[in-house]
């Protein structure tokens, strides 16, 4: 960055003036935990993991990395939390977005990672049907007496056709 209205200042003063970066102050919670378990800290916390300080109110880079894990924690649905002086306050992805310069990018982000999460949930479903499907009429190949036959199981039955005729019977071997 370039030299800025404090360049005038003594590195001493500039020193003193250095916080911790903005987005240090954010986590986030599973939404659906007990208060106990919060208390406890028997839960999984996620964190931007950042440990910068900086003069400004974020270190070089860190509102986008802010802005992606709002994003990201939003579209899990987590309880995001600013941490100030030891106070949480837990507010939405949007609602904590919005005193910062990409907020309208975190609604849109959040929408965007939730629709590809249906889309995703949508398609496996889908493919878990598909998958479901052919086992019910599964192929069968059984001796009956001396023949064998392909047919499909009943129940307990094997179900097979004769010369168009459809025979079931509980006397057969599973080849
Ligand atoms: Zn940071």
């Amino acid at each position: 960055m370039a030299a800025n209205t404090t360049a005038a200042k003594t590195a001493q003063a500039d020193a003193d003036e250095l916080k911790p970066c903005e987005c240090a102050a954010y986590d986030a919670l599973p939404a659906d935990l007990t208060e106990e378990q919060v208390a406890s800290g028997d839960c999984e916390v996620f964190s931007t993991g950042c440990t910068a300080s900086t003069e400004r109110q974020f270190a070089p880079g860190h509102d986008a990395k802010l802005k992606s894990a709002l994003i990201r924690w939003g579209a899990l649905g987590l309880d995001i939390r600013r941490n100030e002086g030891g106070v949480a306050t837990s507010a939405s992805a949007d609602k904590h977005a919005k005193c910062y310069a990409f907020a309208r990018m975190v609604a849109a982000g959040v929408k965007r990672a939730q629709d590809k999460a249906a889309e995703k949930a949508h398609k496996a479903e889908e493919r878990a049907a598909r998958k479901a499907a052919p086992s019910k009429s599964k192929k069968v190949t059984a001796k009956v007496g001396r023949a064998t036959f392909e047919g499909r199981m009943d129940g307990d039955h094997f179900v097979y056709e004769v010369k168009g005729k459809e025979r079931r019977t509980l006397k057969f071997q599973a080849i």
